[in-house]
């Protein structure tokens, strides 16, 4: 579909964004199934809810205008979904494999607020006041979503650091390498 005016542009958007809610929908539960912390287990499902709701305003915004909705490939989420099952596949330790879980997450929904942000915008300069809520809507949750993984991810993160530290207590001491200037020479 080619956009010759903000309008299009900003339905072209929007079905990219309803495409990418439904990607989401559809990694959160492998993310769900991976996640070990069940802070974090709770947290991803109450997102899935949410997400579930945000797709549904964006058919609400489409049969508001009268306009079909068809999905357009969100390209971008769908290489940080991807990548983010790759990080997720090395990570053996489980804090560690949550720590990913919550990068993973986090870069979803910043991807999110940057589209959410732009529609919402958009929608007000086109005179949509009520899309424009909606989407204004969208975009708390996606920040709400984000404050709650930080939140997460000070605990988690330091439990990822002290599993690495645990396993380096387990390997034999080696000495550590010096400094050629401080080398102490024992003279014979
Ligand atoms: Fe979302
Ligand atoms: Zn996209
Ligand atoms: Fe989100």
């Amino acid at each position: 579909m080619k956009a010759n005016s903000l309008r299009e542009l900003y339905v072209k958007e929007l079905q990219d964004l309803y495409d990418a809610e439904n990607q989401i929908i559809k990694a959160l539960p492998k993310m769900i199934d991976n996640a070990s912390s069940e802070e974090l287990q709770s947290a991803l499902n109450e997102h899935l809810e949410v997400t579930r709701e945000q797709a549904q305003r964006i058919q609400q915004i489409f049969s508001d205008m009268g306009q079909k909705l068809k999905a357009e490939k969100c390209k971008g989420l769908e290489g940080v979904i991807r990548e983010g099952n790759d990080v997720l596949k090395d990570a053996e330790d489980d804090d560690v494999r949550d720590a990913a879980i919550i990068a993973s997450a986090q870069k979803v929904e910043h991807y999110e607020m940057a589209a959410y942000g732009t529609v919402r915008t958009w929608a007000q300069l086109l005179g949509e006041d009520e899309a424009a809520d909606l989407l204004q809507q969208t975009l708390d949750e996606e920040k709400e979503a984000d404050q709650k993984l930080n939140q997460l991810a000070e605990e988690i993160n330091i439990e990822a650091k002290e599993a690495a530290e645990g396993e380096e207590e387990e390997q034999p001491q080696r000495a550590r390498p010096r400094k050629s200037g401080t080398r102490s020479r024992r003279v014979a």
